[in-house]
């Protein structure tokens, strides 16, 4: 079983609650207009990796308390995504799911893959992304209109105190000099960041 991947970040801390792995999947069929990130549309980039190696990858990280599936879009590819859920979940870690579908169009699906996947997450977050840039005040969300679904007891503590908690970016500047940013903001608001530092 393969997942086709666009990016894996073994730490972070703006995809989900606490530090937490993140696959960012390649490939997405629902194309939302203004999509930030149509490089994760096609089907054929990325690179495909076998789910044990990924699940062996995520188990030797240490102080994660999770693991965040991001798109391109996770129920895409949700029968590989809820193997290795289920196997990390065992080990104890949680499953935060972004998704541009709503929860009501996965519970109607006949898809066992997609209802595997819904069931070994912990915290949903759905529905497309709507243009009008990043929603800064909605914690890890892109657009004001997705929700959260705490689906388990896992993070139920966070569902009335969450819209209290504004979004954030990280910020890495590689061995090379490169410059990654994680999270969610918009252009002009990097650039009033970079001003203040640079
Ligand atoms: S679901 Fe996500 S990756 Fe897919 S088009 Fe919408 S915003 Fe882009």
């Amino acid at each position: 079983m393969f997942i086709r991947i666009r990016r894996f970040l073994p730490e972070t801390k703006v995809e989900g609650p606490g530090n937490r792995a993140c696959i960012w999947v390649q490939g997405c069929s629902i194309q939302c207009p203004d999509c930030a990130v149509p490089e994760s549309w096609p089907t054929s980039g990325g690179e495909k990796v076998k789910v044990e190696e990924l699940v062996q990858k995520i188990l030797n990280i240490p102080n994660i308390e999770g693991i965040t599936f991001s798109g391109g879009e996770p129920f895409d590819q949700a029968e590989s995504l809820a193997s290795l859920g289920h196997i990390v979940q065992e080990e104890g870690l949680s499953v935060v799911t972004f998704t541009g579908y709503t929860l009501e169009n996965i519970q109607n699906s006949a898809d066992p893959g997609w209802q595997d996947l819904l069931s070994v997450t912990d915290l949903l977050i759905d529905g497309p992304y709507i243009s009008g840039g990043p929603d800064p005040t909605n914690l890890w969300v892109g657009s004001c209109n997705q929700r959260y679904h705490f689906l388990t007891s896992r993070y139920l503590h966070l569902k009335y105190g969450i819209s209290d908690v504004s979004n954030r970016i990280e910020v890495r500047i590689q061995e090379d000099g490169s410059i990654l940013v994680n999270g969610m903001t918009n252009f002009s608001k990097l650039e009033d960041i970079f001003k203040g530092i640079v």
